[in-house]
Order: C-alpha cells, then structure tokens, then sequence
C-alpha cells in the first residue's frame, strides 16, 4: 500500500514528465494543480498558476466556456484551438472528477500540441493537390493533340509529325516529373541511404559540364569554371552530389538566351567549400526569391513548360544539400543574371 505523500509524489513525477500540459481545477474553477508544460504553455513561473481562475490565465473563450460547461454538466468535450502564439494548435481535453457518489469535485484540462501534425496534414494535401494539378497538365494537352488526330489531322503528314513531336515532348516531362518525384520522395524517406565519402566537387562538376556539353554548345553558351590549385574534399554522396549540380547547371543553361555567359566557380571559405554557379540569364523577381526552393514553385510557368521544366528541381538540391548538412543560396537581379550557390563543411 502506499502512503499518501508517496501516491502524491508518484502523481507530481507522472504529471512533471509529461511533454501535454495538465490543470487541475476545483469546483470553483480555481486551480489546484498544474505541471511544468501546463507552466511553459501559460507562461507562468513556478507555482504560480495555483488559485487562478482560467479566465486570468488566458484570453482563449472556447477553453474558458469547455471549463465551465463540464463542470455544470459534468460531461468531458474535446476540441481543437488556436492558443497564444496564433501558430500553435492544441487539442484540448477537459474531463470531470467526480467522487464515489458521482458528484463533479472538479475538472482536468489537458492540452496536446498537435501543431506539427496539422501542419504536415496541410501540407501533404497541397502535395497531393499540386501533383494532380501538374500532372493533369501535360496529359490534358496530350488528349487535346490524339483527338485532334483522330479527328483527321492525322492525313496531313507535317501536321501529324508535329502533333507527335509535341505529344513526345509532354510524355517526356510526365516521365521527368514522375522521375523527380520518386527521387523527392526516397529523400525525404530515407530510403535512399546516403552514401557519404570524400569527394573532390571540381571533379564532379567537370563530369556535369561534360555530361550537359551538348546543350551548352548548341545554345553558343560561353561557360568559365573557376576554381583554385588545391581545394580541399567534402564528404557527400557522389550520386547525389551529381544530381545537385546537374539540376543547377541545368537551370543556368534553361533560363540563359543563347549566346549567354555561364561562371562556375568553387573555392574555400574558411571551413567551407562554396560552389556558385551564375549565368546571364533573365534572373527573378527579388519577391520570388524565397520561394524558387519550393516545390512546383516556377517564376514564369509558361517559360518553365516550354523548356520541360517540372518545378522540382530546385526543391530536390535542397533537399540534398541541407541532408548533408550543406546550405543552398540565391541572388539574382531581373534581366541580368541568377547565382545559385551550395555550400558544404570540408572535411
Ligand atoms: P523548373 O523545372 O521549372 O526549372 P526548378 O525547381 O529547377 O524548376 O526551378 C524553379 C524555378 O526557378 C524555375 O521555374 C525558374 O522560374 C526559376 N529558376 C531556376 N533557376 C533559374 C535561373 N538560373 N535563372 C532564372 N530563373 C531560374
């Protein structure tokens, strides 16, 4: 059997080491007891939210009403609140005491942060929404030109090979985007398991140069790599690393009119090594500056289409520049030019 100081001092360490803040209110609505979160969330210092009435701890109506509502109704009620910051939503559980002859003694409030979860619910959703909205996109274009073929204007020979060219390239970008998408997605799972060594990022940037040397050479892009004797390794996924500069230079070849100048440059800093990558290009709006990481997110859709962009490039580079520790940025000035740039620890 235990004491009763010890069932108290059992029930303070339960209610101390809960991470959902906990009141305990009597009949007169006044508090009795309250744990540390309970504190934090109220932002009160020790002990000093005993004998206050809800009222005077806070300004949210609806958990003031759910208090006094069980205790004359003596039924328990959920909901779910905005509290103080706005930010933050908690769920909030009030549940009667009541004594053996199932008479109300008084009320217990808890409140559960479920914040994060809403807000990953929010997201997912406008994930799943996007990604209709964008693949949507190409296949409606992709019935527009079978129907018209169909239709006829598969007789006509130039009109049919046009139609196909442009029934080829939309079947591309699907392809491309279903591509980035799994490539998005085993990131943030994890499943792909990052396969960290040294690595020297001059070596890999020249095999991208190589690898994107038909398209810069077609668009009479003049493209300078600049980077000094000696450049201490990073450690990073080769693969990874890889597809990170590829969609980099990628974009300053997309979005830079022929004849453009591309600069790559690598150097040290300190105890970092910073690769930037900055073309003469059309640049962006410094409004949309902080969103061009976003997925789907494009400055220009129509300009992103037409060079088969699927908005999800930039998101992929963050993604696996901040996975290993790195850091992505961006400066740019409408009509002049872009620089991206990614940085990474040496090792
Ligand atoms: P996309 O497939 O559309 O290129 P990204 O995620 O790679 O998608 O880029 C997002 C948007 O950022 C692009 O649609 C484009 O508007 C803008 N952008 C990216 N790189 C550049 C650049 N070098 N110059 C100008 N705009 C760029």
């Amino acid at each position: 059997m235990l004491t009763i100081a010890q069932e108290k001092r059992r029930i303070q360490a339960i209610l101390t080491s809960m991470v959902d803040a906990v009141v305990v209110l009597d009949l007169n609505g006044s508090i009795i007891l309250a744990n540390k979160a309970a504190e934090r969330l109220f932002m009160a210092r020790e002990g000093q939210l005993i004998g206050k009435q809800m009222d005077e701890i806070s300004h949210v109506q609806e958990i003031i009403q759910m208090i006094s509502q069980v205790l004359q109704t003596g039924y328990e009620v959920f909901t779910e609140t905005h509290m103080r910051p706005a930010t933050q939503i908690f769920r909030v559980h009030v549940v009667p005491v009541k004594d053996q002859e199932e008479q109300i003694e008084g009320v217990v409030a808890i409140f559960h942060d479920v914040t994060d979860a809403r807000n990953f619910d929010q997201m997912r959703s406008e994930f799943v929404g996007n990604v209709s909205h964008e693949l949507r996109t190409p296949l409606t274009s992709i019935k527009g030109f079978v129907e018209t073929l169909l239709d006829g204007a598969a007789e006509n020979s130039t009109t049919c090979r046009r139609f196909l060219s442009i029934i080829e390239a939309e079947t591309d970008r699907l392809t491309r985007m279903i591509d980035d998408l799994l490539s998005l997605s085993s990131i943030e799972s994890k499943e792909r398991f990052i396969n960290p060594k040294p690595v020297c990022i001059v070596r890999s940037m020249r095999n991208i140069m190589n690898i994107l040397g038909p398209q810069i050479s077609e668009k009479h892009l003049h493209v300078e790599f600049i980077y000094p004797f000696t450049l201490p390794r990073i450690v990073a996924d080769e693969d990874l690393l890889g597809q990170v500069l590829i969609n980099l230079l990628d974009n300053a070849i997309k979005y830079t009119p022929r004849n453009g100048k591309i600069i790559i440059r690598c150097q040290r800093k300190e105890s970092r090594i910073i690769t930037t990558i900055s073309d003469t290009g059309m640049g962006i709006p410094r409004e949309s500056l902080p969103r061009v990481f976003e997925r789907f997110y494009r400055v220009d859709k129509a300009r992103s289409r037409n060079q088969g962009g699927t908005g999800l490039g930039l998101s992929i580079v963050k993604h696996i520049v901040e996975s290993h520790g790195g850091e992505v940025f961006v400066d740019s000035e409408v009509g002049r030019g872009s620089t991206f740039g990614i940085s990474f620890l040496v090792i």
